[in-house]
């Protein structure tokens, strides 16, 4: 029997793909239900690793009604709103909302195999639920994401804050209420970038998805009072992302386990996506990674092949999408933005 910690898009792949392939499986998830929390958020899922996954786990032609039509198109601007790189993606990246992704990998579970409102915690060395359960398996799997507990079971690694904040925010019905930031934006990606400074907004079927992205210390204060000085000189089309926001603002502190995260096998325990590599989402592969390294554990779990055969290929993998990550987060908010990644788009 395997326990899956975590029914994030990683621990979800795990199941379904043990599941099609005959192998027990209990995912424990600490949220209540799907519903608990907004999923909120377009993932572009990639040919070699995301959609690799989605063939293994027999749900790739379920996968593709869900894509957002033109949501591979980029616009990249500076503060003075002035478009430096336009292009309509085609990139093999296909656009897809977070929580149809996540809902796509729920229906695709028997009733009963993920157990809601079962949050794992550790006591004594040992995995158990709220009411002192022991979670004991043949495997125990960590796909409990950023701040795993499964994680200090083979590694003293720790999450550490890149210095950079997202205020996370939403323009809702934006044809109707927000037309001119519709038009800006385009039916894709956006980045506005400057003095080290971002504003990065998705088109979504109902809303504009913005994050807006900050140098600032781990705790400071995200108002819109704050955003507002933050990007102040901006260009006005710019500053209505920001001052228009329907609803909160989320703050969203961006967190990474250090590059090329490792650690020594451990009989019955492993990790996969954010808990055993958090990263900046600057790459945008750590949904990708996630289901990547579902598909490639449940390939070796059910081939017999050693655990270490999964470990040592995600280790390299992570370690490069790790750097990546970090290189692209240093070009969004170099001081000449946004320069390098105009150039990054064209191939330069
Ligand atoms: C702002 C932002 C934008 C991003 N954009 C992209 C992008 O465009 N493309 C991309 O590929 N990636 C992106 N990412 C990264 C991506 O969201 C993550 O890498 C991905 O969700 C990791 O999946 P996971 O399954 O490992 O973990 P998660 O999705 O975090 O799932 C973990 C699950 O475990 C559960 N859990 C946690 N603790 C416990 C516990 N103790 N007991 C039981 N259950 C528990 C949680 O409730 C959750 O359901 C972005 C991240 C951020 C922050």
């Amino acid at each position: 029997m395997i326990a899956i910690i975590g029914a994030g898009l990683g621990g979800l792949m795990l199941a379904r793909i043990l599941q099609v392939n005959g192998v027990e499986a209990v995912v424990y998830e600490a949220d209540a239900s799907p519903a608990v929390r907004t999923q909120g958020g377009m993932l572009d899922i990639h040919e070699d690793s995301g959609q690799v996954a989605l063939r293994a786990a027999g749900l790739y032609d379920d996968f593709l009604p869900l894509v957002l039509p033109g949501g591979e198109a980029m616009k990249v601007y500076d503060k003075h709103a002035v478009l430096r790189h336009a292009d309509d993606g085609g990139s093999g990246r296909p656009e897809v909302h977070r929580k149809a992704l996540r809902d796509l990998l729920i229906d695709s579970l028997p009733a009963g195999m993920i157990r809601w409102g079962s949050k794992v915690d550790l006591a004594d060395d040992q995995l158990r639920l709220a009411d002192g359960t022991v979670v004991g398996a043949d495997l125990v799997v960590g796909a409990d994401g950023a701040w795993s507990k499964v994680r200090s079971l083979v590694s003293d690694a720790v999450p550490q804050y890149a210095g950079i904040s997202f205020a996370e925010l939403d323009l809702l019905d934006p044809d109707v209420r927000h037309p001119e930031s519709a038009e800006l934006v385009g039916g894709g990606s956006m980045f506005a970038l400057s003095d080290g400074r971002g504003l990065l907004a998705h088109r979504e079927p109902d809303r504009l998805h913005v994050y807006a992205a900050f140098r600032a210390t781990e705790h400071a204060p995200v108002t819109p009072e704050a955003l507002a000085a933050t990007f102040a000189g901006w260009d006005d089309a710019l500053l209505r992302l920001v001052l228009d926001a329907d609803g909160e603002l989320i703050p969203r502190p961006i967190h990474a386990l250090p590059i090329g995260h490792q650690w020594k096998p451990v009989p019955g325990v492993t990790l996969l996506g954010d808990a055993a590599h958090l990263m900046s989402p600057f790459a945008g592969e750590g949904a990708n990674l996630a289901l990547q390294d579902a598909a490639e554990l449940a390939a070796v779990l059910v081939s017999g092949e050693p655990l270490d055969t999964y470990e040592s290929a995600l280790f390299a993998r992570a370690e490069q999408s790790a750097r990546e990550s970090a290189d692209n987060l240093e070009i969004c908010f170099a001081p000449d933005a946004p320069t390098g990644l105009v150039n990054f788009f064209r191939g330069l």
